[in-house]
C-alpha cells in the first residue's frame, strides 16, 4: 500500500486535493486536517448569497463529513496542525494527535490583511473570511 498522504487545511486546496487523489486511484491513507470546526466549504458565497439570503451554509459545503468517510478521508475538523517533524515526517495536532506522513501537502491558504485605520474606524472594520464572519454580518 502507498505511504500516507496528510492535508493541512480543509479549504477548497485541501479537500479537492483528497478527491483528486481518490479519483486518480490513489489507495493509501489519506489525512485531512482542518482548523474550522466545520465541513470544507465555498468561502466565495460568503460575500455573496450568504449575505443577501439566497444560499445556506449548508449548501456551501464542499464535501461533508459523510461524504468524505466514504471515500475514505480521515477528516479532522478544529484540528490545527502545530509542528512539523520532518525528520520523523510527523505531524503535530492541536488535539495532541501524531500523523505520520510519506508526502505532506500543505494548503492552509491566507489570512486576511488589516488595514492600518484610524483608531476611531478600527472597531467598525470586520474580516469576512470565515463562515462565522459572514454568520455574523447577516445578524
Ligand atoms: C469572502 C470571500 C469571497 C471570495 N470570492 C471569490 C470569488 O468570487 N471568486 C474566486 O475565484 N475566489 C473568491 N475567493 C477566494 C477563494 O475563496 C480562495 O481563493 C480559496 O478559498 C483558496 O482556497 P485554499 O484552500 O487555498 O485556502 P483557504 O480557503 O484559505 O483554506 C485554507 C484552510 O486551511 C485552514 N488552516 C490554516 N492553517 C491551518 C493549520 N495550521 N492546520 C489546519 N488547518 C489550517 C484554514 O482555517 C482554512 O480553512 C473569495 C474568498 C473570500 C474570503
Amino acid at each position: 500500500m502507498p505511504g500516507p498522504i496528510v492535508i493541512v487545511g480543509a479549504g477548497q486546496a485541501g479537500v479537492r486535493a483528497a478527491l483528486a487523489l481518490r479519483d486518480a486511484g490513489f489507495d493509501g491513507p489519506v489525512t485531512l486536517l482542518g482548523a474550522e470546526p466545520v465541513p470544507p466549504y465555498e468561502r466565495p458565497p460568503l460575500s455573496k448569497g450568504l449575505l443577501t439570503g439566497e444560499r445556506d451554509p449548508e449548501n456551501c459545503t464542499i464535501a461533508s463529513t459523510e461524504a468524505l468517510a466514504e471515500r475514505r478521508v480521515a477528516f479532522h475538523p478544529a484540528t490545527t496542525a502545530v509542528a512539523i517533524d520532518r525528520d520523523r515526517r510527523l505531524v503535530r495536532s492541536s488535539d495532541g494527535g501524531g500523523h505520520s506522513f510519506a508526502r505532506l501537502l500543505l494548503a492552509t491558504g491566507r489570512r486576511p490583511r488589516r488595514l492600518d485605520l484610524p483608531p476611531d474606524l478600527a472597531p467598525l472594520a470586520h474580516e469576512l473570511r470565515h463562515l462565522e464572519d459572514a454568520r455574523a454580518f447577516s445578524r
